[in-house]
C-alpha cells in the first residue's frame, strides 16, 4: 500500500488528457531532463523521471579565466573639432604642469617670490596672493571638496569628460601616443613593426622611442619636485649632486611609473586599476552626456555597395572600423556605453568624417542623453545637447560648488594676519613672590602673517591690578600693555610673567594682542590666573 501524502506523490506536472508524452521530461541541448525538483525524485524511489547529467559542458560564454592577455592597441590618427579640443586641453595642462613653478610672484624680501609653493621646511603653502598657514589647513579642505563636487558636476553633466580630456592618465598617454607615432609612424605601419622581428631597424627606432619617453618621465618627475623648493635653486642643486636625498627619490619613482603607466600600461589603467569609473557610473543616470552609437540608425551594417543595391535593407553604419581604429582604449563604442569608453569623442570625429565621405549625415555616434537617444529612436523630437547641462542636479551640485568657493573667498578675504596663543607655566602653576604678590608665567605665540616685520602691543584684559614683563624685560618694566617686533611671516614666542598684588584670586582674563599700523588687526587668548587661593 502506499501511504505516501497523495498531495506530495509527485511534483511533476500531471499529463493532461490526450497529451502524449510526459511534460516531467524535457530535451534541452539533445539532452533528456527532468522539471521535477530533485528533492521530488528523490522522495520517491519509483519516479521514472530523468536528471540532469551529472557532468554538463561548461558554458561557452562564461570566460574561462579571470586574466585576459592584453591587445596593444595602435590607435589610428584623426582629426576632427573633439580631437582639436583635445590637444588645446592637452597643451593647456602640460603647460600648467611644467611651466606653474617657474611663475615668480613677489611677495617683498621676507617671503620667496614663487608663485606656487609648497614649503614643507617652514610649513607654508603660497599660491599667487594667498599663503596658507599650517592652521589654515581647513582651506585646502575645502579645495579638495571643491575639486570633489567639481568632478560630480562634469560627471553628471558630460559624464566622463574628465577621463577624456583632462585626467593626467590619459594626457601622458596621449602624449606618449603621439611620439609613437613620431617615431613609428602611423596605425599601420606601428602594426606591422610591431609584427616585425627584431632587427637592427627595429632596435633603433625602440631604443630611440624609449629614450624620449624617459625624458618625457623623468621631466615630469623633475617637474614635481619644483613645486616643493625654489625652482631655479633646486634646479642647479640638483645637477650639482646637492639636493635633498629625497629630491633624488621622488625623481626616480615618479619617472618610473610615467614611464611605466604612459609607456606600456596605458588604458589598462582605465579600465582595470582606476576606480574612478565605477564611481562615475553611480553619478551618471539617463540624462547624463554619453559618446553613443545610434544603433536605430546604424544597425543592420552593410558596406556602400550593398546598401546601393538595396537601400532599405540596411542602416547607416557601414562597418569601417573607422571608430574603433582611433579609439585610445581600442573598445568597439558600437558595442554600447562601457567601462573602457573615457568619452574622449575621437570615434565621432571618426565616424563624421565617414558619414561625411560618403553623403550620409553626421552624429551616427555622437554625444547624446540615454533619455534622447530612446526619443530619437522613437522618432520624437530631442533637445539640443547643451539643454542637458541645465538639469535640477547639475544646477544643485553648481549652487554647492559655487557656496563653497564664495565661502572660501570670504573668509580668506576676511581672515586676520595676526594669531595669538597662550601656554601657560603648570608646574608651578604660580610663585609667591617677597613681597607677597603672586606671580604665573606664561608663553605666549605671537602669529605675523604678513610678509613684512610688524610691532604688536600684548595688552592684558581683565584681571585687575596686574602688570606684567617679558622675559628681555624686568619688573622695572612692568606694564598692562607691552610691545614686541614680530618678524615677516614668524611666530615670536615670548615668556611674559603676569603678577598680582598679595590677596588676589584665581581669575580667568585674556591677552589681546594688535598690530601697530592702519590695519590694527587683532587676536584675543583666553588664560587664567592661579593663586594660593584655590581655583576659581
Ligand atoms: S569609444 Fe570613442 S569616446 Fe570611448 S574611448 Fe573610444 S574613441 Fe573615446
Ligand atoms: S566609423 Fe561609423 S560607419 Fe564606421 S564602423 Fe564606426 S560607426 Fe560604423
Amino acid at each position: 500500500m502506499n501511504n505516501r501524502d497523495p498531495g506530495r506523490a509527485s511534483s511533476a506536472p500531471p499529463r493532461r488528457e490526450g497529451e502524449s508524452h510526459d511534460r516531467s521530461v524535457v530535451v534541452e541541448d539533445g539532452r533528456a531532463k527532468s522539471n521535477v525538483p530533485v528533492s521530488g525524485a528523490v522522495a520517491e524511489p519509483e519516479a521514472t523521471t530523468l536528471r540532469h547529467e551529472p557532468h554538463e559542458p561548461p558554458r561557452q560564454h562564461l570566460p574561462t579565466k579571470l586574466f585576459e592577455k592584453r591587445t596593444k592597441v595602435h590607435n589610428k590618427r584623426i582629426d576632427g573639432p573633439f580631437r582639436r579640443f583635445k590637444w588645446f586641453v592637452m597643451l593647456v595642462t602640460l603647460a600648467i604642469y611644467y611651466g606653474t613653478p617657474w611663475i615668480r610672484w613677489d611677495r617683498g624680501p621676507y617671503a620667496p617670490d614663487q608663485a606656487v609653493l609648497v614649503d614643507l621646511a617652514n610649513r607654508r603653502f603660497y599660491m599667487f596672493g594667498i599663503e596658507i598657514w599650517p592652521h589654515e589647513f581647513y582651506y585646502v579642505a575645502g579645495l579638495l571638496i571643491m575639486a570633489a563636487i567639481g568632478l560630480f558636476l562634469v560627471t553628471s553633466a558630460v559624464g566622463r569628460a574628465w577621463c577624456g580630456y583632462a585626467c593626467p592618465q590619459t594626457v601622458w598617454t596621449d602624449l606618449f601616443q603621439h611620439v609613437d607615432r613620431f617615431v613609428d609612424g602611423d596605425r599601420n605601419a606601428r602594426v606591422k613593426l610591431d609584427a616585425a622581428p627584431l632587427g637592427p631597424k627595429k632596435i633603433a627606432k625602440r631604443t630611440f622611442k624609449y629614450a624620449i619617453y624617459l625624458v618625457i618621465a623623468f621631466w615630469t618627475g623633475g617637474a614635481w619636485i619644483m613645486y616643493f623648493a625654489d625652482a631655479p635653486t633646486l634646479v642647479r642643486d640638483f645637477w650639482a649632486g646637492e639636493a635633498a636625498p629625497a629630491a633624488y627619490i621622488t625623481v626616480a619613482i615618479l619617472t618610473l611609473t610615467t614611464f611605466t603607466l604612459g609607456g606600456f600600461m596605458r588604458e589598462q589603467v582605465c579600465i582595470y586599476m582606476c576606480p574612478w569609473p565605477r564611481i562615475q557610473t553611480a553619478m551618471m543616470d539617463e540624462k547624463s552626456l554619453l559618446v553613443t552609437y545610434k544603433d536605430w540608425r546604424g544597425e543592420p551594417r552593410g558596406s556602400v555597395k550593398k546598401a546601393k543595391k538595396e537601400p532599405e535593407k540596411f542602416g547607416d553604419c557601414i562597418d569601417c572600423l573607422q571608430c574603433v581604429a582611433v579609439c585610445p582604449t581600442g573598445i568597439d563604442i558600437r558595442e554600447g556605453p562601457q567601462v573602457g569608453c573615457i568619452t574622449c569623442a575621437l570615434c565621432i570625429d571618426a565616424c563624421d568624417k565617414v558619414m561625411a565621405d560618403i553623403g550620409r549625415p553626421r552624429g551616427l555616434i555622437d554625444y547624446a542623453t540615454l533619455e534622447d537617444c530612446e526619443k530619437e529612436a522613437n522618432g520624437e523630437a530631442t533637445r539640443p545637447p547643451w539643454k542637458a547641462l541645465l538639469r535640477p542636479r547639475t544646477i544643485a551640485y553648481f549652487l554647492i560648488w559655487g557656496s563653497i568657493g564664495l565661502a572660501m573667498l570670504f573668509a580668506l578675504g576676511v581672515r586676520s594676519h595676526v594669531g595669538l596663543s597662550v601656554s601657560p607655566d603648570r608646574n608651578p602653576p604660580y610663585i609667591l613672590m617677597s613681597d607677597g604678590s603672586v606671580r604665573n608665567s606664561y608663553t605666549l605665540k605671537l602669529r605675523n602673517m604678513e610678509s613684512r616685520p610688524r610691532e604688536m602691543e600684548i595688552t592684558l584684559q581683565g584681571l585687575p591690578g596686574g602688570v606684567m614683563w617679558t622675559g628681555t624685560g624686568g619688573r622695572d618694566a612692568a606694564a598692562r600693555t607691552l610691545t614686541k617686533t614680530v618678524p615677516a611671516d614668524q611666530v615670536l614666542a615670548v615668556r611674559a610673567f603676569v603678577v598680582r598684588p598679595e590677596g588676589a584670586d584665581t581669575q580667568e582674563f585674556s591677552f589681546r594682542v594688535t598690530s601697530r599700523d592702519e590695519q590694527r588687526e587683532t587676536a584675543v587668548a583666553e588664560a587664567r590666573f592661579d593663586t594660593p587661593g584655590g581655583s576659581e
